[in-house]
């Protein structure tokens, strides 16, 4: 397998520096140290920034609605709960327009793998404010300062029963890489949120004041979840790494007609709909 072969034709047109290469490359080096095939997976993009690596990667690629990329990802599970599902999707969507699906997604145990390129903005529409923006911050659309307090989504999944919670930094791109290869392999709802610098919108955020100064690697394991949430609760340094994993049965594994097969294994011509048709006779 060579990492080219997640490349389309299309070149990235994303602003030069920003973390969405990393991020990209990242998953292309786990997917190549998978030994995934490109044709052996789904990605569901959601729309921003993130979601126009739909046009850059050579899988079979669903570029979603904004906000809907998790249930069309959980619906292209349910179909067929053998292939390996990836959403990309930013902190807009996943935490704003798509917030709902994120917490339901999650408490069922869906089995999918979240990559949230969370860079505190909306920069597709050129810098707004977003659920994750730290409070007080100016953007276009808060000049005088954001009001709300910033969404923790670590803290969150932590309380919302995720099985497999982590966070990454798109410019620690082997560590990621290890992150990526950790949630694609487990069972159930894996959230890795990705600290992702947008160098051309985000003045607040910058590698060299924010990320350089507060990012560290988490050098052991959570004994108990309390200290998970501590640690994620925590905004003057932030850690990368695994939070929170625990094995628990998946959605599919609980829906008795998908236990033993998926739905695209189910010959159709094998069910009888006569029964149904004769009213209609
Ligand atoms: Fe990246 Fe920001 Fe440019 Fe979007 S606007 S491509 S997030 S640097």
């Amino acid at each position: 397998m060579d990492i080219n072969s997640y490349n389309s034709k299309i070149a990235p047109t994303w602003c030069p520096g920003c973390g969405n290469f990393g991020i990209f490359t990242a998953l292309k080096q786990a997917l190549t140290s998978l030994k995934l095939k490109p044709d052996q997976l789904v990605i569901v993009t959601d729309v921003g920034c993130s979601g126009n690596m739909a046009d850059f990667v050579n899988t079979y690629c669903f570029h979603a609605l904004h906000g809907r990329a998790l249930p069309t990802a959980a619906g292209i599970k349910l179909a067929n709960h053998k292939l390996p599902v990836i959403v990309i999707i930013g902190d807009g969507g996943c935490y704003g327009e798509g917030l709902q699906h994120y917490l339901s997604l999650m408490r069922g145990n869906h089995d999918l793998t979240v990559l949230v390129h969370d860079n505190y903005l909306y920069s597709l529409t050129t810098g707004q404010y977003s659920p994750t923006t730290p409070r007080g911050t100016m953007t276009k659309s808060t000049p005088e300062g954001s009001i709300e307090e910033a969404l923790n989504p670590l803290a969150l999944a932590l309380a919302n029963h995720t099985s497999f919670c982590s966070r990454g930094y798109a410019f620690n791109i082997s560590h990621l890489t290890d992150l990526i290869i950790k949630a694609i392999n487990h069972r159930g709802f894996s959230l890795v949120d990705i600290l992702q610098p947008c160098v051309t919108f985000n003045k607040f955020q910058t590698i060299d004041n924010w990320y350089s100064q507060k990012v560290f690697e988490l050098k052991s394991s959570f004994k108990n979840k309390s200290q998970a949430i501590t640690e994620s609760l925590k905004t003057d340094k932030l850690a990368i790494g695994v939070f929170w994993q625990e094995n628990k049965p998946t959605y599919h594994q609980q829906v008795s007609v998908l236990k033993n097969k998926s739905v695209v294994e189910k010959l159709i011509e094998k069910i009888n709909i006569s029964p149904l048709l004769e009213e209609f006779v």
